[in-house]
């Protein structure tokens, strides 16, 4: 294990804790009882609480606390990424955590009325069209739901089996059948987030399913203009003359990638039947086959199991070699839900 500290390196993956203030219920139904965690920012410290004398302490690359502010998550969590994909690396930052623990307000939260309360996507879009040329580069998006092993076009519902394909010879993953939307302004990307997110209830409505269940993954894609070396090639008439080709511009590709997890709670299996217990385990296979490869990554291993899942499949060139990977995993503080808060403080744990 790589241990606390560093900036993104391509490879191993970053991991962030935070905490979510307790909610209106919380404080007053709790409020003779402690948090279940215990956060120590400054030594990037977390301890679980076991009971009322003893405690688990845990270390994290950075820890943030229920008043750490969204720019600030930003800019630990997803800014060394997104730079690194302006760079022309692909990168991804993920969400994980128990449903109403703040992975959609992290990442996701538009902050119309209030700009402090931009999440994740809007200010790494933000700082991508701040850095790239209009004229010559180009950004789109996509924005797709995953669920139940099937991906859906969020930009189009029509859209709702797409494929995976995979170049044999470079790993590169592509999706033919999505949607892609050129973005030229902050506002027309809100505008695709908001429509995104209307499709997506209407999506689970018909499937009569909640948006905890699924996945939701916005890819950013950005092709980048740079200038070739310029090439000496001597003269046909006159050798001792070079004639000098003027550089070629080369289109350099990258992605990022920003995944609203699956709410990670354990579903009963025992206690649902039919639809319910697939829908259970379809959830456990792709987080669990999350939860493999980036372990594999953290002990360095030869065998990534990317296969297992479309979820791994769909992020194959976007986590490991050159890529950049920051994990975010989200706790409430409510003792009531220790169990789960500990289940995500160990995935958490085995990333890195
Ligand atoms: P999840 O996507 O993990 O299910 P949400 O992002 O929807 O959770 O958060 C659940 C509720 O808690 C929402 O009302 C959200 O606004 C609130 N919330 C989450 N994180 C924070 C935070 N750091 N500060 C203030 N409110 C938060
Ligand atoms: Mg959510």
């Amino acid at each position: 294990s790589a241990g606390a500290g560093g900036d993104a390196v391509p490879g191993r993956v970053r991991v962030a804790v935070r905490l979510r203030p307790r909610n209106a219920e919380e404080s007053i139904a709790d409020a003779d009882f402690a948090d279940c965690v215990e956060l120590q920012p400054e030594l990037k410290r977390l301890k679980l609480r076991k009971n009322n004398w003893e405690s688990e302490t845990y270390e994290f690359d950075e820890v943030l606390t229920e008043f750490a502010s969204q720019k600030r998550v930003y800019e630990v969590v997803a800014k060394p990424v997104v730079e690194s994909v302006l760079d022309g690396y692909n990168g991804t930052v993920m969400a994980y955590g128990q449903t109403g623990t703040g992975k959609t307000f992290t990442l996701g939260k538009l902050g119309e009325e209030d700009t402090s309360a931009r999440g994740i996507m809007v200010r790494s879009m933000e700082e991508i069209l701040a850095n790239v040329s209009p004229e010559i580069d180009s950004v789109s998006v996509s924005y797709l739901q995953l669920y139940m092993e099937t991906i859906q076009d969020l930009l189009d519902p029509a859209n709702d089996n797409i494929s995976i394909v995979e170049d044999p010879r470079t790993g590169d993953v592509s999706l033919p059948g999505a949607t892609h939307v050129e973005i030229r302004d902050e506002q027309s990307f809100l505008e695709i987030l908001k429509l995104g997110e209307a499709h997506r209830i209407a999506a689970n409505t018909k499937l009569n399913t909640e948006s905890s269940r699924s996945h939701a993954i916005l890819m950013v894609h950005i092709k980048r203009s740079v200038l070739g070396e310029e090439v000496s090639i001597p003269s046909e008439t006159d050798k001792s003359s070079h004639f000098v080709k003027p550089p070629k511009p080369l289109v350099r590709k990258s992605k990022l990638v920003l995944v609203d997890l699956a709410g990670s709670e354990r579903v009963q299996k025992s206690g649902s039947e039919g639809h319910m217990l697939e829908e259970a385990k379809s959830i456990n296979l792709s987080l669990s086959a999350l939860g493999k490869c980036i372990n594999a990554l953290a002990e360095n291993s030869a065998h990534v199991p990317i296969r297992d899942s479309k979820l791994t499949r769909l992020l194959r060139d976007s986590f490991g070699g050159t890529a950049r990977t920051s994990l975010i995993v989200t706790i409430g503080p409510s003792p009531r839900h220790r169990g789960e808060t500990a289940s995500t403080i160990l995935f958490g744990q085995r990333a890195m």
